[in-house]
């Protein structure tokens, strides 16, 4: 079977190397910009919205005279900013479409790039070459990454290459096209999963996947910093660093997390031949301010994301319980529905057969039951 599959990784920069790779970002985001005005000036104007291969023949054309500085950069990234453009635009109208058919979510239209939330990112595609410590870019060169042996070299077709910066440090991630053995459905069964904040998601089989320790780490560190960054006077040079370590710490944060989840994904979709999630308040999720539910939230969708492609490697069907579905109300003893449960009721207790449960486990459990409900 073949699959579509990232990889990411950081990259170890020298100075020049870094200079070189901010301009291919700035690149990237003028043409985006540029290309985002170009359109919503021409639909204004009631002409033809230019499409990326109109705008990037513009753009060409206009390299000659007042925008020469882009020689400097890879004719791909303001190409490949100017498609992503197009595909903003796309996801747009489908928004709108939905919204029109009766679902309830805001419709965003593309917005400009800042360089506020950092120096952003652009794509490559074309001569692109993985070796072991390093990796080839077209324009950029050979730069070397920290971490040897994770990008596959072999048996791969590599589509396209995506940097980016991050709280001051710049990643790698490769898309490739790849080969593997095809799903086997035998002996597999299903199972219901219930994400939360205490334990990071418990499974219908009694298997339970805990936050890491240095998870709680990072969230005291950030409590510190957001304190830190409230008693700076605003615009002062210490606010700006107290700002950067911030984000720092938030980044870090979210990738102990991410790799705590793909540990478990992984696990669950090899093992497992249908997993069963409840529904996603999206409205709500937006609302919460509450730091460790934000951060369990953000958990929440990059758990169903990586489970519904990780489902479609090994062969693991993901399903959607309704919100209606009283995955925690419910015993999963006897199926009765109490009309009211405290958040702070650790255990399940049901009066009518008597079952006593971890309060996780039994929406686990009524979850899976989803199945045959
Ligand atoms: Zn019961």
């Amino acid at each position: 079977m073949k699959i579509l599959r990232a990889f990411k990784t950081e990259m170890d920069l020298n100075n020049s190397q870094k200079t070189a790779c901010a301009r291919h970002a700035g690149a990237s985001r003028y043409a985006y910009n540029w290309g985002l005005a170009r359109k919503m000036e021409a639909y204004k104007a009631g002409q033809k919205v230019p499409t990326a291969i109109d705008l990037h023949r513009e753009l060409n054309a206009l390299k000659k005279t007042e925008l020469s500085w882009m020689y400097a950069v890879s004719k791909c990234a303001p190409q490949e900013a100017l498609r992503d453009l197009d595909q903003a635009y796309a996801n747009f109208f489908r928004r709108v479409k939905e919204k029109s058919a009766g679902k309830n979510f805001k419709v965003g239209f593309p917005r400009f790039k800042s360089k506020k939330s950092g120096l952003g990112s652009f794509r490559l595609t074309g001569a692109i070459h993985i070796f072991d410590k390093a990796i080839q870019l077209p324009r950029l060169g050979v730069l070397r990454l920290k971490e040897h042996g994770h990008l596959p070299s072999d048996g791969v077709h590599i589509l396209s290459a995506t940097v980016s910066e991050q709280a001051g440090r710049w990643f790698v991630s490769v898309q490739v096209e790849m080969e593997i053995p095809d799903p086997e459905q035998m002996g597999k069964g299903a199972a219901g999963v219930d994400l939360g904040i205490l334990h990071m998601a418990t499974v219908s089989d009694g298997s339970c996947v805990d936050n890491p320790r240095s998870l709680k780490q990072g969230l005291t560190k950030i409590k510190r910093l957001q304190r830190r960054v409230s008693r700076r006077k605003s615009g002062s040079a210490n606010r700006k660093k107290a700002v950067r370590q911030l984000a720092r710490a938030h980044f870090c944060v979210a990738n102990i997390r991410k790799d705590a989840l793909h540990q478990a994904t992984s696990r669950l979709a090899k093992t497992k031949s249908a997993i069963v999630l409840e529904d996603l308040n999206v409205s709500g999720m937006l609302k919460n301010h509450h730091l460790a539910q934000a951060i369990a939230d953000v958990g929440l969708s990059e758990f169903r994301r990586q489970m519904s492609y990780k489902g479609g490697w090994y062969g693991c069907k993901i399903l959607i319980a309704d919100r209606f579905y009283p995955s925690s109300k419910r015993c999963s003893g006897c199926g009765q529905v109490k009309p009211d449960l405290m958040l702070n009721e650790r255990a399940y207790r049901c009066q009518y057969c008597g079952l006593v449960i971890d309060r996780d486990l039994n929406a686990a459990i009524n979850l899976e039951q989803f199945l045959n409900a």
